[in-house]
């Protein structure tokens, strides 16, 4: 199967556009493109925002926020904008007066998600913030009425929503051709080695379900198609308490819908899984590994997918440019990022209540 996948048509150059100097966009074609400015130039801006917008079609890198200026002015070199467009998180009022920006990624942990793109909002920009939306169904909230104050979009990092392989789950979802899927199970789980921001609530909202568990839920309102009405969850007991101090270390839940169908998930800072099924009357989808930017792979009843493989998040920015140039909706929306906090918010109220049914709010 791997030997077979190619990076898709819009994006044959991608490989080589990785490496190629910036100055290769200081063309009038630019002009077309929408400029974005990164908030946060942490691991995934630095290893997969940045160069996906080396890549993309439809906007390119035109700005940073960020609390290291000599850093920002390293990113002005390398993608070739003006050190004018280095903006400190205390600066960020001054994007308003910046043209170049039209959309402002904001990629600094969770707890900070809020702050961040109500001051991007309030500058006049559209908003792309990274998952999960904010630590509270609340702060979601607060985003959605800033945006809509402004009036500029507002869309989340999710990156799976414009990769092959997990269209295939949303294929099936809609023409059921295998059924309605009625029983999922999925996990998503990593070591963590060392204490990051991660392992604090005030910053992280949580523990590995902010961040990696949120992945099962997605992709389990992805295949049911819906949101589902209650949880059950408990916490594992902690084997490194003095590491997870106010956030779990591993959590187990399961999602009731309302046609009958669940999903069981499962997260932890403590081991590795990485996977996601689905079953219906006539059939499956499997993918293991599921939630990478690459090398997922999937089968069904029929056998392995084959799918051409893409840089997740060129064509996760380029969409959302294409919704606001073009006045389409965006696939993975700001209602999205809350709703699934809310299902996050319900999972965390049943472990405390020792695995009560919870209903997930509205
Ligand atoms: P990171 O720790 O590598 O980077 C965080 C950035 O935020 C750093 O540049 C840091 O300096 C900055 N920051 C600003 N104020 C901070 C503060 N008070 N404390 C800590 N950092 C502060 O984290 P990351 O892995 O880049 O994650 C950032 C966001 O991106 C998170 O919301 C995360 O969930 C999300 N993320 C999404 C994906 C995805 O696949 N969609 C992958 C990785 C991370």
């Amino acid at each position: 199967m791997r030997g077979r996948r190619r990076f898709l048509g819009q994006l044959p150059a991608a490989g080589a556009l990785l490496a190629a100097p910036a100055t290769l966009f200081a063309n009038p074609m630019d002009k077309k493109k929408l400029g974005v400015a990164l908030v946060g130039l942490g691991g995934y801006s630095t290893g997969q925002l940045g160069p996906a917008l080396k890549v993309t079609q439809n906007c390119r890198l035109a700005g940073v926020v960020t609390g290291s200026r000599e850093k920002g002015l390293a990113w002005a070199r390398d993608y070739g904008f003006p050190e004018t467009s280095v903006y400190g998180y205390d600066t960020m009022a001054r994007l308003a007066d910046n043209r170049d920006i039209d959309i402002v990624y904001v990629v600094t942990p969770p707890g900070l998600h809020a702050a961040h793109s109500i001051a991007a909002a309030k500058a006049g920009k559209h908003v792309i913030c990274e998952k999960p939306m904010a630590n509270t169904v609340a702060e979601c909230d607060a985003i959605l009425a800033a945006c809509k104050q402004a009036g500029v979009r507002l869309s989340i990092g999710y990156r799976l929503h414009f990769d092959p392989l997990h269209e295939q789950v949303r294929r099936m979802a809609r023409t059921r051709e295998a059924g309605a899927f009625m029983k999922m199970t999925g996990g998503f789980a990593f070591t963590m080695g060392r204490k990051s921001w991660r392992a604090e609530k005030k910053l992280a909202g949580g523990g590995p379900l902010m961040d990696l568990g949120i992945y099962v839920v997605q992709e389990a309102c992805m295949a049911s198609g819906a949101t589902p009405v209650a949880v059950t969850a408990r916490e594992r007991p902690k084997k490194r308490p003095e590491f997870f101090l106010d956030v779990e270390e591993s959590i187990e839940w399961t999602l009731e819908f309302a046609d009958g169908a669940s999903c069981e998930g499962f997260t932890s800072y403590d081991e590795g899984r990485n996977d996601f099924r689905a079953e219906a009357k006539d059939g499956w989808i499997e993918l293991r590994p599921a939630f990478n930017y690459g090398g997922n792979r999937g089968a069904t009843h029929r056998g392995p997918i084959e799918y051409a493989a893409v840089n997740q998040q060129a064509v996760q920015m380029d969409d959302f440019a294409a919704c606001i140039r073009d006045k389409l909706p965006t696939r993975v929306p700001g209602e999205m990022g809350r709703r699934d906090v809310a299902i996050i918010e319900a999972i965390y109220a049943s472990a405390a209540a020792g695995g009560r049914r919870v209903a997930v709010g509205n």
